[in-house]
């Protein structure tokens, strides 16, 4: 359970017809919708309320309750005002939900896999950054990119792997337009990194989640398709991508829930940033995911159906489509239908998976060792100076932040999450050599304002530092300790530094932001809402002291939050008593 965090409430309603199952077969599968989209609940439902009064509630027809939103990825729920929840009644089947995720993360090096052409392609015109290697033409020869082995060995050390000593590529051999010469050159039975595992936590149980394998292969080229109305439908190949160092990910199917899967996916992205291998960017492709979904009964190791979804461009279509696709197969398994193995596209404007074709295996694609590279044969020493390069990862970071800072767990986890939040936050600690003692503070702008600014812009941190530098972050809250601008003063010039790029000191004069301690000037305003609120004074003086707050409250107004609050207090008091 994370802490020093309020719960965050909001209320909600269901109906439910009356059900012909039996009461124990139902559960709750609420989906939460706001402005910007579904937010998975889980828990899915109340703690509020007991199964008991749940079940006899709604199958007398309907009840209401509150949902606790005390979830570490909820970071908007401040926000949300529009809610509507919209309560599925299921027969719940006794099945359990079986997930096991290949990630496919293109790595950062500067050429492509087997071939010198660059692979900083991202803004070039199509087919710009070609070779005759990776355009695939007969004779050319391919050779191996060093650092893309490191990077994997790297990755595969990061993640526990035991490290093979000897590996080698094979080709992959299948026949799709987008790759070039009809075969991939990928790992088939000796990937550089195998038997692995990363530690995930969800709602505060810590699970280790078992790695298969980490392997090297090369990406395939980009196939534009489009529709116009004299040409029917057509396909663009970009080779630009081609040749991209592609490191695959194979975890064993050990996740049970779509929560899981998403929490396996961000700590896995968070190691590769740490390590600086991959960008981890999910919605430009360098990060994505192939889901292996299925469900068996309870107490069975028997899958009804081996069923890979793909086509999920972000966390929360992982998340959606997963949550989606489980329901899918329950639903048709209860219906008494057969589940087809096969491999289906998510669909993300309709929320729904598709069917695209019965799932290949792994012979159709006639595997064997690729000729025209010789195996690697990795020394001891070589992986451990590698090892030895490893950076501090977030598990270790996170614990550091713990000890170093004395931060609460939950700040500490949500600030190491990201490693450029976590450079963020020990670079203000770095900037603001008057006070270390301060990391709460800068935490709490962080995880704060800083993260609300984040939210609203759609933007990450490090979008964010660019307008906004450590030194400047840490420049206003030296100004807040001196006195010279209030707390809700200092938030509408942080808004305004990140708008204009301005450091603090210019926003503040500019705006008249600064504090007013003149004690003259806020005396007026005292004056004022006494004169003006003339039974709020009443009910003081009747003994209903909270109607001070409320004067204190016209005055902060007045004063556009700029006046010291507890001189306030002390000047109303003082009037209060001559009125
Ligand atoms: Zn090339």
């Amino acid at each position: 359970m994370p802490e020093s965090r309020a719960p965050f409430f909001v209320d909600w309603a269901i109906t439910a017809k009356r059900s012909p199952q039996p009461l124990d077969t139902l559960v709750f599968l609420p989906t939460l919708t706001h402005p910007t989209g579904e937010i998975p609940l889980n828990p899915p439902f109340s703690k509020g309320e007991g199964k008991e009064s749940f079940r006899s509630a709604a199958y007398e027809g309907g009840l209401g309750g509150k949902i606790d939103l005390l979830n570490p990825h909820l970071e908007t729920a401040p926000f949300l005002s529009a809610i509507t929840i919209v309560a599925i009644l299921k027969r719940a089947m006794d099945y359990e939900t079986v997930i096991g995720l290949e990630v496919h993360a293109q790595l950062l090096t500067k050429s492509k896999m087997f071939c010198r052409c660059s692979t900083d392609y991202a803004s070039a015109p199509p087919n710009t950054h070609v070779c005759p290697v990776c355009l695939g033409m007969p004779g050319v020869l391919p050779t191996i990119n060093q650092q893309a082995v490191e990077y994997t060995v790297m990755t595969a050390l990061a993640l526990n792997c035991t490290i093979s000593d000897y590996t080698k590529f094979d080709r992959k051999n299948y026949p799709y337009p987008d790759l070039m010469k009809g075969y991939q050159i990928s790992q088939y039975d000796a990937p550089f990194g195998h038997h692995g595992w990363l530690n995930i936590e969800v709602n505060g149980q810590k699970k280790k989640v078992a790695i298969t394998r980490v392997h090297l292969e090369e990406d395939v080229a980009k196939l534009v398709h489009r529709a116009s109305p004299g040409n029917g439908s057509y396909s663009l190949v970009d080779v630009n991508r081609s040749g991209v160092p592609l490191m695959e990910v194979v975890g064993e199917p050990d996740l049970r829930s779509p929560e899981e899967a998403r929490q396996y996916l961000i700590k896995l992205r968070s190691i590769l940033q740490y390590l600086g291998v991959s960008t981890g960017n999910m919605e430009e492709g360098s990060f994505r995911c192939d889901a292996n979904i299925s469900i068996r009964p309870k107490k069975s190791q028997e899958l009804l159906a081996k069923v890979e979804v793909k086509n999920m461009n972000s966390f929360k279509a992982v998340y959606r489509a997963l949550t989606y696709e489980a329901e899918r197969q329950r639903k048709r398994a209860a219906e008494g239908k057969k589940l087809a193995q096969e491999t289906r596209g998510w669909v993300e404007d309709k929320g729904i998976t598709v069917a695209q074709r019965s799932k290949e295996y792994a012979h159709d694609y006639r595997y064997f060792p690729e000729p025209d590279l010789a195996p690697l044969v990795l020394s001891k020493e070589w992986v451990e100076s590698l090892r030895a390069k490893l950076p501090e990862l977030p598990e270790a970071r996170r614990d550091r932040f713990l000890a170093q800072y004395d931060l609460p767990l939950y700040d500490a986890n949500l600030l190491t999450g990201s490693k450029a939040m976590a450079d963020y936050f020990e670079d203000c600690l770095k900037a603001d050599k008057a006070s270390p003692a301060a990391a709460k503070e800068i935490s709490n702008w962080l995880l704060g304002e800083v993260s609300r600014i984040i939210n609203a812009n759609g933007i990450d941190i490090a979008d964010f530092r660019k307008k906004v530098s450590p030194e400047r972050l840490v420049g206003l809250l030296a100004l807040g300790k001196k006195g010279e601008v209030s707390a809700a003063a200092a938030k509408s010039a942080l808004e305004e530094m990140f708008a204009s790029g301005q450091p603090a000191e210019d926003i503040i004069a500019q705006r008249g932001l600064g504090q007013i301690s003149d004690s003259g000037a806020i005396e007026k305003e005292v004056m004022e809402a006494i004169k003006n609120n003339a039974r709020a004074v009443a009910d003081y003086k009747a003994g209903k002291k909270q109607s001070l707050k409320f004067l204190v409250g016209q005055v902060m107004r007045a004063t556009r939050g700029r006046a010291d609050p507890g001189l306030i207090n002390e000047l109303l008091a003082k009037k209060l008593e001559e009125v």
